[in-house]
Protein backbone atom coordinates (compact mmCIF):
# COMPACT_ATOMS: atom_id res chain seq x y z
CA UNK A 1 0.00 0.00 0.00
CA UNK A 2 1.24 3.58 -0.96
CA UNK A 3 0.68 6.43 1.42
CA UNK A 4 1.08 9.76 -0.05
CA UNK A 5 4.56 10.75 -0.70
CA UNK A 6 6.38 12.64 1.61
CA UNK A 7 9.21 15.26 0.01
CA UNK A 8 13.08 15.05 -0.11
CA UNK A 9 15.29 18.05 0.64
CA UNK A 10 18.36 17.94 -0.62
CA UNK A 11 19.89 20.30 1.40
CA UNK A 12 23.25 22.13 1.52
CA UNK A 13 24.70 21.76 5.16
CA UNK A 14 28.01 24.76 4.10
CA UNK A 15 31.63 23.84 4.21
CA UNK A 16 31.41 23.01 8.08
CA UNK A 17 31.02 25.33 11.02
CA UNK A 18 27.49 24.74 11.48
CA UNK A 19 26.03 28.09 11.10
CA UNK A 20 26.75 28.27 8.08
CA UNK A 21 23.62 26.21 6.68
CA UNK A 22 20.50 28.26 5.40
CA UNK A 23 17.62 29.12 7.82
CA UNK A 24 15.47 26.69 5.29
CA UNK A 25 17.50 24.29 5.36
CA UNK A 26 18.15 24.24 9.47
CA UNK A 27 13.83 24.26 9.69
CA UNK A 28 14.05 21.07 7.14
CA UNK A 29 16.44 19.63 9.59
CA UNK A 30 14.43 20.14 12.67
CA UNK A 31 11.35 18.51 11.12
CA UNK A 32 12.90 15.50 9.38
CA UNK A 33 12.00 11.74 9.85
CA UNK A 34 15.20 10.76 8.19
CA UNK A 35 18.08 12.46 7.79
CA UNK A 36 20.79 11.11 5.65
CA UNK A 37 24.22 12.81 5.72
CA UNK A 38 27.71 12.97 3.95
CA UNK A 39 31.38 12.23 5.52
CA UNK A 40 31.94 16.26 4.92
CA UNK A 41 28.74 17.69 6.53
CA UNK A 42 29.67 18.97 10.22
CA UNK A 43 28.32 15.87 12.64
CA UNK A 44 27.55 18.96 15.09
CA UNK A 45 24.45 19.61 12.49
CA UNK A 46 22.85 16.22 13.71
CA UNK A 47 21.99 17.82 16.91
CA UNK A 48 19.96 19.81 15.69
CA UNK A 49 17.67 17.39 13.80
CA UNK A 50 14.49 16.06 15.68
CA UNK A 51 15.99 13.79 18.58
CA UNK A 52 13.55 10.79 17.08
CA UNK A 53 14.71 10.80 13.28
CA UNK A 54 16.41 8.20 11.89
CA UNK A 55 19.85 9.10 10.86
CA UNK A 56 21.92 7.51 8.27
CA UNK A 57 25.70 8.09 7.56
CA UNK A 58 26.64 7.56 4.01
CA UNK A 59 30.07 8.30 3.68
CA UNK A 60 32.87 5.15 4.64
CA UNK A 61 30.92 2.68 6.57
CA UNK A 62 32.51 0.94 9.47
CA UNK A 63 34.49 -1.50 6.90
CA UNK A 64 35.15 1.19 5.01
CA UNK A 65 32.60 0.49 2.56
CA UNK A 66 30.91 3.57 0.65
CA UNK A 67 27.43 3.47 0.83
CA UNK A 68 27.35 3.33 -2.96
CA UNK A 69 25.26 6.82 -5.24
CA UNK A 70 22.73 4.42 -6.79
CA UNK A 71 21.72 2.78 -3.08
CA UNK A 72 21.86 6.38 -1.45
CA UNK A 73 19.28 7.40 -4.78
CA UNK A 74 17.31 4.31 -3.45
CA UNK A 75 16.90 5.41 -0.05
CA UNK A 76 15.95 8.63 -0.97
CA UNK A 77 13.23 7.16 -3.13
CA UNK A 78 11.96 4.62 -0.65
CA UNK A 79 11.50 7.06 2.25
CA UNK A 80 10.38 9.40 0.00
CA UNK A 81 7.52 6.93 -1.02
CA UNK A 82 6.52 5.91 2.72
CA UNK A 83 5.75 9.43 3.03
CA UNK A 84 8.47 10.30 4.89
CA UNK A 85 10.12 13.98 4.96
CA UNK A 86 13.30 13.44 4.01
CA UNK A 87 16.38 15.58 4.51
CA UNK A 88 19.51 14.73 2.60
CA UNK A 89 22.32 17.08 4.37
CA UNK A 90 25.33 17.24 1.90
CA UNK A 91 28.56 19.35 2.31
CA UNK A 92 29.03 22.87 1.29
CA UNK A 93 26.27 23.76 -1.61
CA UNK A 94 24.40 20.42 -3.18
CA UNK A 95 24.80 21.92 -6.76
CA UNK A 96 28.40 22.03 -6.47
CA UNK A 97 30.16 18.42 -7.19
CA UNK A 98 27.53 16.97 -4.81
CA UNK A 99 25.62 15.08 -7.45
CA UNK A 100 22.39 16.70 -6.80
CA UNK A 101 21.29 15.93 -10.30
CA UNK A 102 21.20 12.29 -10.27
CA UNK A 103 19.01 12.24 -7.38
CA UNK A 104 16.90 14.48 -7.82
CA UNK A 105 16.66 12.81 -11.44
CA UNK A 106 16.10 8.99 -9.46
CA UNK A 107 13.27 11.63 -7.27
CA UNK A 108 11.61 12.79 -10.29
CA UNK A 109 11.13 9.22 -11.73
CA UNK A 110 9.49 7.65 -8.60
CA UNK A 111 7.71 10.50 -8.94
CA UNK A 112 8.53 11.78 -5.21
CA UNK A 113 8.36 15.42 -4.39
CA UNK A 114 11.75 17.46 -3.90
CA UNK A 115 13.33 20.64 -3.35
CA UNK A 116 17.21 21.81 -3.36
CA UNK A 117 18.30 24.01 -0.70
CA UNK A 118 21.21 25.66 -1.84
CA UNK A 119 23.90 26.02 0.39
CA UNK A 120 27.71 28.10 1.18
CA UNK A 121 30.21 26.26 -1.12
CA UNK A 122 33.68 25.24 -0.18
CA UNK A 123 35.62 27.33 -2.76
CA UNK A 124 33.57 30.49 -1.43
CA UNK A 125 33.49 29.85 2.42
CA UNK A 126 36.72 28.11 3.07
CA UNK A 127 38.53 31.91 1.54
CA UNK A 128 36.30 33.89 3.70
CA UNK A 129 37.49 31.69 6.18
CA UNK A 130 40.88 32.42 5.15
CA UNK A 131 40.12 36.03 4.58
CA UNK A 132 40.14 35.77 1.63
CA UNK A 133 37.17 37.17 -1.05
CA UNK A 134 37.20 35.37 -4.66
CA UNK A 135 36.19 38.74 -6.25
CA UNK A 136 37.75 41.85 -5.78
CA UNK A 137 37.55 45.20 -7.87
CA UNK A 138 41.43 45.21 -8.17
CA UNK A 139 42.45 41.85 -8.38
CA UNK A 140 40.00 39.41 -9.33
CA UNK A 141 37.04 40.41 -11.99
CA UNK A 142 36.10 36.34 -12.60
CA UNK A 143 35.82 33.17 -10.54
CA UNK A 144 35.25 29.59 -11.89
CA UNK A 145 34.64 26.24 -9.50
CA UNK A 146 36.68 23.16 -11.28
CA UNK A 147 36.90 19.55 -10.33
CA UNK A 148 40.51 18.27 -9.75
CA UNK A 149 39.74 14.80 -10.28
CA UNK A 150 37.02 13.63 -12.52
CA UNK A 151 35.91 10.42 -14.01
CA UNK A 152 38.50 9.75 -16.59
CA UNK A 153 40.96 6.81 -16.14
CA UNK A 154 43.74 8.81 -15.12
CA UNK A 155 41.36 10.79 -12.52
CA UNK A 156 42.64 13.82 -14.25
CA UNK A 157 40.33 16.38 -15.74
CA UNK A 158 40.05 16.78 -18.54
CA UNK A 159 39.22 20.74 -19.14
CA UNK A 160 39.82 23.74 -21.55
CA UNK A 161 43.19 24.36 -19.97
CA UNK A 162 43.96 27.27 -22.31
CA UNK A 163 40.64 28.83 -21.49
CA UNK A 164 41.21 28.17 -17.98
CA UNK A 165 44.66 29.29 -17.39
CA UNK A 166 44.10 32.48 -19.44
CA UNK A 167 40.93 33.34 -19.10
CA UNK A 168 39.64 33.19 -15.36
CA UNK A 169 41.07 35.56 -12.65
CA UNK A 170 40.70 33.13 -9.27
CA UNK A 171 40.45 29.31 -9.76
CA UNK A 172 38.88 27.35 -6.85
CA UNK A 173 39.89 23.55 -7.73
CA UNK A 174 37.87 21.16 -5.60
CA UNK A 175 38.93 17.59 -4.85
CA UNK A 176 42.69 18.39 -6.13
CA UNK A 177 45.07 17.67 -4.06
CA UNK A 178 45.96 14.20 -5.02
CA UNK A 179 46.26 15.92 -8.72
CA UNK A 180 47.96 19.17 -7.78
CA UNK A 181 51.54 18.68 -9.54
CA UNK A 182 49.27 17.77 -13.33
CA UNK A 183 47.44 21.20 -12.11
CA UNK A 184 50.18 23.29 -11.50
CA UNK A 185 51.51 21.98 -14.68
CA UNK A 186 48.72 22.48 -16.87
CA UNK A 187 48.16 26.14 -15.75
CA UNK A 188 52.16 27.23 -16.52
CA UNK A 189 51.95 25.37 -19.99
CA UNK A 190 49.20 27.14 -21.11
CA UNK A 191 50.31 29.97 -20.02
CA UNK A 192 49.53 31.40 -16.73
CA UNK A 193 52.29 32.97 -15.24
CA UNK A 194 54.55 30.74 -12.77
CA UNK A 195 54.50 33.33 -9.86
CA UNK A 196 50.44 33.23 -9.36
CA UNK A 197 50.31 32.97 -6.07
CA UNK A 198 48.53 29.67 -4.74
CA UNK A 199 46.57 29.34 -1.66
CA UNK A 200 45.62 25.79 0.31
CA UNK A 201 42.46 26.01 2.56
CA UNK A 202 42.24 22.90 4.28
CA UNK A 203 39.37 22.18 6.42
CA UNK A 204 38.01 25.37 5.95
CA UNK A 205 35.61 27.25 8.22
CA UNK A 206 36.15 24.35 10.97
CA UNK A 207 38.23 24.14 13.70
CA UNK A 208 40.70 21.82 11.56
CA UNK A 209 41.17 24.52 9.37
CA UNK A 210 44.74 24.93 7.99
CA UNK A 211 45.98 26.90 5.04
CA UNK A 212 49.52 27.19 2.83
CA UNK A 213 50.19 30.11 0.44
CA UNK A 214 52.67 29.55 -1.94
CA UNK A 215 52.80 29.71 -5.88
CA UNK A 216 52.37 27.75 -9.14
CA UNK A 217 55.80 26.75 -8.99
CA UNK A 218 56.63 25.91 -5.33
CA UNK A 219 52.69 24.85 -3.98
CA UNK A 220 53.57 20.93 -4.95
CA UNK A 221 56.62 20.89 -2.61
CA UNK A 222 55.37 23.31 0.55
CA UNK A 223 52.43 20.92 0.68
CA UNK A 224 54.04 17.64 0.32
CA UNK A 225 56.33 19.19 3.32
CA UNK A 226 53.26 20.24 5.42
CA UNK A 227 51.67 17.13 4.72
CA UNK A 228 48.32 18.63 2.57
CA UNK A 229 45.35 16.21 2.35
CA UNK A 230 41.38 17.06 1.34
CA UNK A 231 38.94 18.03 1.90
CA UNK A 232 41.00 21.13 0.47
CA UNK A 233 40.70 23.76 -1.61
CA UNK A 234 42.72 24.90 -4.37
CA UNK A 235 42.97 28.64 -4.98
CA UNK A 236 45.05 30.02 -7.67
CA UNK A 237 45.16 33.93 -8.14
CA UNK A 238 45.83 37.10 -7.16
CA UNK A 239 43.17 37.57 -4.65
CA UNK A 240 44.92 34.96 -2.45
CA UNK A 241 47.38 37.24 -1.72
CA UNK A 242 44.98 39.44 0.49
CA UNK A 243 45.49 36.24 2.84
CA UNK A 244 48.05 38.20 5.31
CA UNK A 245 49.03 36.35 8.28
CA UNK A 246 46.24 34.68 10.46
CA UNK A 247 42.50 35.30 9.16
CA UNK A 248 40.04 37.10 11.09
CA UNK A 249 38.69 33.45 11.80
CA UNK A 250 42.04 31.96 12.43
CA UNK A 251 42.69 34.93 15.42
CA UNK A 252 40.26 34.72 17.95
CA UNK A 253 41.32 33.55 20.99
CA UNK A 254 40.40 29.73 21.28
CA UNK A 255 40.14 28.55 17.25
CA UNK A 256 41.45 25.37 16.77
CA UNK A 257 40.19 23.79 20.51
CA UNK A 258 37.57 21.02 20.08
CA UNK A 259 35.75 20.95 23.13
CA UNK A 260 33.21 18.25 24.98
CA UNK A 261 31.58 19.93 27.22
CA UNK A 262 29.68 17.47 29.34
CA UNK A 263 25.97 18.24 30.08
CA UNK A 264 23.31 16.72 32.55
CA UNK A 265 19.95 18.22 31.61
CA UNK A 266 18.51 19.62 28.13
CA UNK A 267 19.28 23.31 27.83
CA UNK A 268 22.39 24.47 25.98
CA UNK A 269 24.60 25.98 28.42
CA UNK A 270 25.57 29.89 28.87
CA UNK A 271 29.44 28.76 29.03
CA UNK A 272 29.29 26.75 25.58
CA UNK A 273 27.59 29.77 23.96
CA UNK A 274 30.82 31.86 25.52
CA UNK A 275 33.38 29.30 24.20
CA UNK A 276 32.13 29.14 20.91
CA UNK A 277 31.77 32.77 20.57
CA UNK A 278 35.57 32.91 21.12
CA UNK A 279 35.98 30.94 18.16
CA UNK A 280 35.92 26.91 19.70
CA UNK A 281 33.99 24.11 18.42
CA UNK A 282 31.81 23.22 21.19
CA UNK A 283 30.21 19.58 21.50
CA UNK A 284 27.79 19.45 24.50
CA UNK A 285 27.65 16.10 25.24
CA UNK A 286 25.39 13.88 25.92
CA UNK A 287 22.44 15.54 24.18
CA UNK A 288 19.46 14.73 26.68
CA UNK A 289 15.71 14.77 26.31
CA UNK A 290 13.18 16.13 28.64
CA UNK A 291 10.63 13.01 29.51
CA UNK A 292 7.24 14.60 30.97
CA UNK A 293 5.60 12.68 33.51
CA UNK A 294 1.96 14.18 33.70
CA UNK A 295 0.38 13.75 37.31
CA UNK A 296 -2.76 11.58 37.50
CA UNK A 297 -5.83 13.51 39.14
CA UNK A 298 -5.33 11.47 42.32
CA UNK A 299 -1.72 12.15 42.26
CA UNK A 300 -1.79 15.75 42.54
CA UNK A 301 -1.82 17.48 46.43
CA UNK A 302 -4.93 20.07 46.70
CA UNK A 303 -3.90 21.01 50.40
CA UNK A 304 0.10 20.48 50.71
CA UNK A 305 2.63 23.51 50.34
CA UNK A 306 4.44 22.62 47.00
CA UNK A 307 8.14 22.72 46.41
CA UNK A 308 9.11 23.21 42.91
CA UNK A 309 12.46 22.55 41.71
CA UNK A 310 13.33 23.82 38.69
CA UNK A 311 10.54 25.81 35.60
CA UNK A 312 10.29 22.55 34.00
CA UNK A 313 8.49 21.37 37.05
CA UNK A 314 6.50 24.06 37.48
CA UNK A 315 5.28 24.19 33.73
CA UNK A 316 4.54 20.18 34.07
CA UNK A 317 2.13 20.74 37.21
CA UNK A 318 0.29 22.96 35.49
CA UNK A 319 0.33 21.14 32.61
CA UNK A 320 -1.20 18.36 34.95
CA UNK A 321 -3.99 20.62 35.71
CA UNK A 322 -5.45 21.75 32.58
CA UNK A 323 -4.60 18.03 31.16
CA UNK A 324 -6.91 16.92 34.62
CA UNK A 325 -9.37 19.42 34.20
CA UNK A 326 -8.46 20.74 37.86
CA UNK A 327 -9.23 24.46 38.51
CA UNK A 328 -6.23 26.46 40.29
CA UNK A 329 -8.27 27.80 42.57
CA UNK A 330 -8.86 24.21 44.15
CA UNK A 331 -4.97 24.25 45.04
CA UNK A 332 -4.69 25.20 48.83
CA UNK A 333 -1.12 24.81 49.65
CA UNK A 334 1.79 27.50 48.88
CA UNK A 335 3.99 27.74 46.39
CA UNK A 336 7.62 27.69 47.11
CA UNK A 337 10.58 27.38 44.17
CA UNK A 338 14.34 26.17 45.11
CA UNK A 339 15.63 29.29 43.04
CA UNK A 340 14.61 32.81 41.99
CA UNK A 341 14.36 31.14 38.37
CA UNK A 342 11.56 28.88 39.29
CA UNK A 343 9.56 31.36 41.91
CA UNK A 344 9.59 33.66 38.29
CA UNK A 345 8.08 30.43 36.55
CA UNK A 346 5.17 30.39 38.84
CA UNK A 347 4.80 33.78 39.07
CA UNK A 348 4.33 33.47 35.26
CA UNK A 349 0.64 30.94 35.87
CA UNK A 350 -0.28 34.26 38.23
CA UNK A 351 0.14 32.60 41.42
CA UNK A 352 2.43 34.04 44.20
CA UNK A 353 5.56 32.25 44.79
CA UNK A 354 8.32 32.12 47.57
CA UNK A 355 12.04 30.77 47.44
CA UNK A 356 12.20 28.18 49.78
CA UNK A 357 14.76 29.51 52.31
CA UNK A 358 11.72 32.04 53.17
CA UNK A 359 9.43 29.07 54.68
CA UNK A 360 9.54 28.24 58.52
CA UNK A 361 11.92 25.37 59.03
CA UNK A 362 8.99 23.78 61.46
CA UNK A 363 6.39 23.69 59.00
CA UNK A 364 4.51 21.07 57.98
CA UNK A 365 6.30 18.41 55.48
CA UNK A 366 6.43 19.71 52.08
CA UNK A 367 5.57 18.11 48.97
CA UNK A 368 8.07 18.34 46.36
CA UNK A 369 8.05 18.51 42.44
CA UNK A 370 11.05 18.12 39.67
CA UNK A 371 13.36 15.04 38.52
CA UNK A 372 14.57 13.01 40.51
CA UNK A 373 18.69 13.05 40.11
CA UNK A 374 18.11 16.75 40.30
CA UNK A 375 15.89 16.08 44.10
CA UNK A 376 18.37 13.89 45.05
CA UNK A 377 20.99 16.13 44.58
CA UNK A 378 19.21 19.05 46.34
CA UNK A 379 18.10 16.98 49.50
CA UNK A 380 21.74 16.81 49.93
CA UNK A 381 22.26 20.63 49.31
CA UNK A 382 19.35 21.57 51.58
CA UNK A 383 18.54 19.99 54.90
CA UNK A 384 16.01 21.53 55.73
CA UNK A 385 13.52 19.97 53.46
CA UNK A 386 13.18 17.39 55.96
CA UNK A 387 10.56 14.09 55.16
CA UNK A 388 9.16 15.87 52.17
CA UNK A 389 7.03 13.70 49.53
CA UNK A 390 8.68 13.70 46.16
CA UNK A 391 6.84 13.82 42.46
CA UNK A 392 8.51 13.22 39.33
CA UNK A 393 7.27 15.57 37.21
CA UNK A 394 10.13 14.62 34.77
CA UNK A 395 13.25 12.71 34.20
CA UNK A 396 16.59 13.60 31.56
CA UNK A 397 17.17 10.49 28.65
CA UNK A 398 20.28 10.47 26.36
CA UNK A 399 19.11 11.02 22.76
CA UNK A 400 20.95 8.22 20.88
CA UNK A 401 21.89 10.04 17.76
CA UNK A 402 24.17 11.95 20.28
CA UNK A 403 26.33 9.11 19.60
CA UNK A 404 26.22 9.29 15.58
CA UNK A 405 28.27 12.66 16.42
CA UNK A 406 30.53 11.17 19.12
CA UNK A 407 31.87 9.17 16.82
CA UNK A 408 31.99 10.81 13.77
CA UNK A 409 34.11 13.63 15.86
CA UNK A 410 35.93 10.90 17.10
CA UNK A 411 37.37 9.18 13.91
CA UNK A 412 37.83 12.80 12.96
CA UNK A 413 40.03 13.53 16.21
CA UNK A 414 37.78 16.14 16.94
CA UNK A 415 37.82 14.98 20.56
CA UNK A 416 40.44 17.02 22.48
CA UNK A 417 39.55 18.19 26.02
CA UNK A 418 36.52 17.28 28.09
CA UNK A 419 34.99 19.34 30.37
CA UNK A 420 32.97 18.47 33.39
CA UNK A 421 31.44 21.53 34.82
CA UNK A 422 29.63 19.76 37.42
CA UNK A 423 29.74 16.15 39.21
CA UNK A 424 26.36 15.35 37.50
CA UNK A 425 27.52 15.78 33.93
CA UNK A 426 30.51 13.33 34.48
CA UNK A 427 27.67 10.58 34.75
CA UNK A 428 25.95 11.63 31.96
CA UNK A 429 28.93 11.85 29.71
CA UNK A 430 30.20 8.61 31.30
CA UNK A 431 27.33 6.76 29.92
CA UNK A 432 27.16 8.40 26.64
CA UNK A 433 30.69 7.33 26.39
CA UNK A 434 29.84 3.75 27.43
CA UNK A 435 27.38 3.61 24.60
CA UNK A 436 29.66 4.53 22.09
CA UNK A 437 32.00 1.79 23.30
CA UNK A 438 34.70 4.18 24.86
CA UNK A 439 35.88 4.10 28.07
CA UNK A 440 37.29 6.75 30.83
CA UNK A 441 40.35 5.39 31.11
CA UNK A 442 40.66 5.01 27.09
CA UNK A 443 39.50 8.59 26.40
CA UNK A 444 41.91 9.97 29.06
CA UNK A 445 45.05 8.91 26.67
CA UNK A 446 43.99 11.14 24.16
CA UNK A 447 41.71 14.06 25.34
CA UNK A 448 42.70 16.49 28.27
CA UNK A 449 40.48 16.64 30.83
CA UNK A 450 39.26 19.61 32.93
CA UNK A 451 36.86 19.49 36.43
CA UNK A 452 35.20 22.78 37.29
CA UNK A 453 35.40 22.53 41.80
CA UNK A 454 36.56 19.44 43.62
CA UNK A 455 33.19 17.86 43.63
CA UNK A 456 33.46 17.22 39.86
CA UNK A 457 37.44 16.24 40.09
CA UNK A 458 36.14 13.74 43.14
CA UNK A 459 33.73 12.05 40.79
CA UNK A 460 35.62 12.32 37.12
CA UNK A 461 38.74 10.54 39.18
CA UNK A 462 36.51 7.99 40.78
CA UNK A 463 34.95 7.52 37.07
CA UNK A 464 38.75 6.65 36.11
CA UNK A 465 39.52 9.81 34.27
CA UNK A 466 42.87 11.06 34.48
CA UNK A 467 41.88 14.93 35.31
CA UNK A 468 44.54 17.15 33.89
CA UNK A 469 43.53 20.53 35.52
CA UNK A 470 41.08 21.33 37.93
CA UNK A 471 39.28 24.94 38.08
CA UNK A 472 38.73 26.12 41.70
CA UNK A 473 36.90 29.17 40.42
CA UNK A 474 35.12 28.31 37.33
CA UNK A 475 34.67 31.32 35.56
CA UNK A 476 34.90 31.59 32.02
CA UNK A 477 37.90 33.99 31.60
CA UNK A 478 40.05 31.08 34.08
CA UNK A 479 38.70 28.51 31.81
CA UNK A 480 39.95 30.42 28.75
CA UNK A 481 43.43 30.61 30.34
CA UNK A 482 43.38 26.95 31.45
CA UNK A 483 42.53 25.89 27.47
CA UNK A 484 44.96 28.29 25.91
CA UNK A 485 48.11 26.98 27.63
CA UNK A 486 47.79 23.89 25.48
CA UNK A 487 48.45 25.92 22.29
CA UNK A 488 51.60 26.21 21.48
CA UNK A 489 52.49 22.08 21.80
CA UNK A 490 49.54 21.27 20.26
CA UNK A 491 50.50 23.63 16.89
CA UNK A 492 53.09 22.16 17.26
CA UNK A 493 51.89 18.79 16.66
CA UNK A 494 49.56 19.42 13.94
CA UNK A 495 52.00 20.24 11.47
CA UNK A 496 54.93 17.74 12.44
N1 LIG B 1 29.35 20.24 -2.57
C1 LIG B 1 30.61 20.60 -1.96
C2 LIG B 1 31.79 20.00 -2.67
C3 LIG B 1 31.84 18.51 -2.62
S1 LIG B 1 33.26 17.85 -3.39
C4 LIG B 1 30.71 22.14 -1.88
O1 LIG B 1 29.91 22.84 -2.49
O2 LIG B 1 31.59 22.62 -1.19
C5 LIG B 1 34.36 17.62 -2.05
C6 LIG B 1 35.47 18.62 -2.08
O3 LIG B 1 35.01 19.86 -1.62
C7 LIG B 1 36.65 18.31 -1.20
O4 LIG B 1 37.54 17.39 -1.78
C8 LIG B 1 37.29 19.67 -1.08
O5 LIG B 1 38.00 20.01 -2.23
C9 LIG B 1 36.06 20.56 -1.01
N2 LIG B 1 35.69 20.86 0.38
C10 LIG B 1 34.54 20.53 1.00
N3 LIG B 1 34.54 21.01 2.26
C11 LIG B 1 35.70 21.65 2.43
C12 LIG B 1 36.29 22.37 3.49
N4 LIG B 1 35.66 22.52 4.68
N5 LIG B 1 37.50 22.92 3.32
C13 LIG B 1 38.14 22.80 2.15
N6 LIG B 1 37.66 22.12 1.11
C14 LIG B 1 36.44 21.56 1.24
Amino acid sequence: MMTKPGCVYLVGAGPGDIGLVTLKGYTYLQQAEVVLYDRLVNPLLLEYASPQAEFIYCGKMPKKHILRQEAINDLLVKHGLEGKNVVRLKGGDPSVFGRVGEEAAALEQAGVPYEIVPGITAGIGAAAYAGVPVTHREHSLSFAVITGHDKSPSGEPLIDWHALANGIDTIAFYMGLGNLPYISEQLISHGRSSNTPVLLIQWGTTGKQRTLQGSLANIVQKAKAAQFKNPAIILVGDVSTLKKGESWFESKPLFSQHLLLGRANEEPSKIGQHLREKGAEVFEFPRMQKKKHLLKKADIPANRDLLFLSPASVDIFFESLQANKIDIRRIQGEFYGISKKTVKAIESYHCFGKEIAERSPDASPLVILGDPEGFHRKEQRYPFVFEPDFIATHSFIRVQQTEQTFSRLQEEERIETIIFPNARSVKTVTEGFQACGETPENISTYARVICFGEKSKQAAVNAGYAVSEVLSEPTEEALQEVLLQKEAPLAAAAFS
